[in-house]
């Protein structure tokens, strides 16, 4: 009850206080916090996807009546811009450690024992701290495997090609996952032409089939070409331009490519100096082992984020952040969320949560799908944008939401409705029961719920008994 949770707030707050008392230091080699998200990953992506957006829409108003002149593109200008973004968030951030007491001490740190740390700054002196607890939260970098492993500045990784240096005439994406996806529809709308190659028969592997088709549809009208089954098997950079030997269906063919950006997946950074001072046990793809405390095997050492394993989403690490700050203040906490949801930002964005269909199915677990199409909600048609769906997974013995899936403009906000339904337990009948603002997108997730009961007004299926 209340008066237990304000016990136990009240003794993390002495804990926390107490650790103060006794210092609370930020290791980070750059000059101020921020890590993968804020300087190489969410942030300038998102940045960059905004202007893609409106290119996008400008060009489509010309539907509606509207016409524009053809854009004029300032690559320094929009390069600043985004680096202002970013240097507003990393300035905030440094900010905030202050007024919170975080002593935040650049350098690149070594573990020398399971309670010391050596920093190395950035004048090459070195620093030596003793800890009670220290929280690993190292992130990930971009992976570069096998054939993919070249050199040369017309082969980027996603910090590469976030940094936006040039525009090229045409460009070769490969892998069709997030990365891939994001930074590749915002070149095709800066007016690259842009080829993806994924390894897999779909876009997006592992998330279901009718969530991506959907997207799918409408990345091929923006890109030159998407080839599926298809894998990269040499790349041989020259002066000005790449050559790629692609080998799909039709067996193997050699393109030439003005610039090529590999997004195959990252690989967590657990290769910390000195880790093998200490009891942290990594698995085969280097991610470092935790409990559900994010404990690792040496009591001393926690660990968070991309480097403590999938999914690499920053939301999952900040959760995951409080779960291993409150074990150590003490309280009792874990890390069992029913629902991390995932957003891929791409125009339809995808966005899902909890159980999904492919999972199920794979997991041979017995549920119902209901699913809403966009082209039946009204607020969807007002923004032309018919193309989506949103999607209830339930268990059919307790008719609750297990899972949330939806594709369509938005669809990165609204997932938060279904994250919230599927932590509640929620029932079909509690989302349908909860007047939804109307008109707008949320809606369709009062309307997919409608489905499953057969009461929806704008999808016609007989009522369930
Ligand atoms: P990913 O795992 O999402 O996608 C990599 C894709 O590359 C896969 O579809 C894979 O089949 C394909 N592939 C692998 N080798 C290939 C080859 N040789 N030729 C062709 N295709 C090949 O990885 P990513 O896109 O690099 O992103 C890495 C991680 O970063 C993601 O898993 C995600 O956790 C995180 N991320 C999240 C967001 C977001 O939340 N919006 C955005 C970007 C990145």
């Amino acid at each position: 009850g209340l008066h237990h949770l304000a016990f136990e707030v009240t003794d993390c707050a002495a804990a926390i206080e107490e650790a103060r008392a006794r210092g609370l230091e930020l290791i980070d080699e750059a000059p101020r916090p921020g890590g993968v998200c804020l300087y190489r990953g969410c942030m300038p992506s998102k940045a960059l996807l905004h202007v893609a957006s409106v290119l996008t829409e400008t060009r489509d108003a010309r539907a509606w009546g509207i016409e524009f002149a053809e854009p004029r593109i300032d690559l320094d200008r929009l390069r600043s811009w985004k680096d202002e973004v970013v240097a507003k968030l990393t300035g905030g951030l440094a900010q905030l450690s202050e007024q919170r007491k975080v002593d935040h001490l650049q350098g690149r740190a070594t573990l020398v024992d399971p309670q010391t740390v050596s920093v190395r700054r950035p004048d090459g002196s070195t620093e030596t701290r003793a800890f009670d607890y220290i929280i690993l939260a190292t992130g990930s970098r971009p992976a570069r495997p096998g054939a993919l492993a070249v050199e040369g500045d017309r082969v980027l990784d996603s910090t590469e090609a976030l940094e936006l240096q040039r525009l090229p005439g045409n460009l070769l994406v490969v892998g069709g996952g997030y990365i891939g996806l994001e930074l590749g529809s915002v070149y095709a709308a800066l007016g690259s032409e842009v080829t993806v190659v994924e390894m897999t028969s779909s876009l997006l592997p592992g998330v279901d089939r009718d969530l991506v088709s959907v997207l799918t549809r409408r990345l091929r009208r923006e890109m030159k070409a998407i080839q599926l089954d298809t894998t990269v098997t040499r790349l041989t950079p020259a002066d000005d331009s790449v050559g790629v030997v692609l080998d799909g269906p039709d067996g193997e063919a050699t393109e030439t490519f003005d610039t090529v950006l590999v997004a195959v997946g990252r690989s967590p950074n657990s290769d910390i100096e000195g880790i093998e001072r200490t009891r942290v046990e990594r698995d085969d793809r280097g991610f470092i082992q935790v409990d559900r405390q994010r404990r690792t095997s040496e009591p001393s050492i926690f660990a968070v984020g991309d480097v403590a394993g999938e999914p690499m989403l920053a939301h999952k690490a900040f959760h995951e952040g409080r779960v291993a700050v409150e074990t150590i203040a003490g309280q009792r906490a874990a890390f069992q969320p029913m629902a991390v949801p995932a957003v891929v930002f791409t125009d339809p964005e995808v966005a899902w949560c909890g159980v999904g269909e492919t999972q199920a199915v794979h997991e041979g677990r017995r549920v119902t799908v209901s699913r809403f199409p966009w082209a039946a909600s009204g607020r969807a048609l007002t923004l032309d944008r018919p193309d989506g769906m949103t999607k209830l997974i339930i268990d059919p013995e307790t008719d609750q939401v297990i899972g949330v899936g939806i594709v369509g403009v938005g669809a990165g906000e609204l997932i938060a409705e279904g994250v919230v339904a599927v932590e509640m337990g929620a029932t079909v009948s509690d989302l349908s029961l909860s007047i939804h603002p109307h008109p707008t997108l949320s809606e369709t997730v009062l309307e997919a719920a409608e489905v499953s009961l057969g009461l929806s007004t704008h999808v016609h299926r007989p009522r369930r008994e």
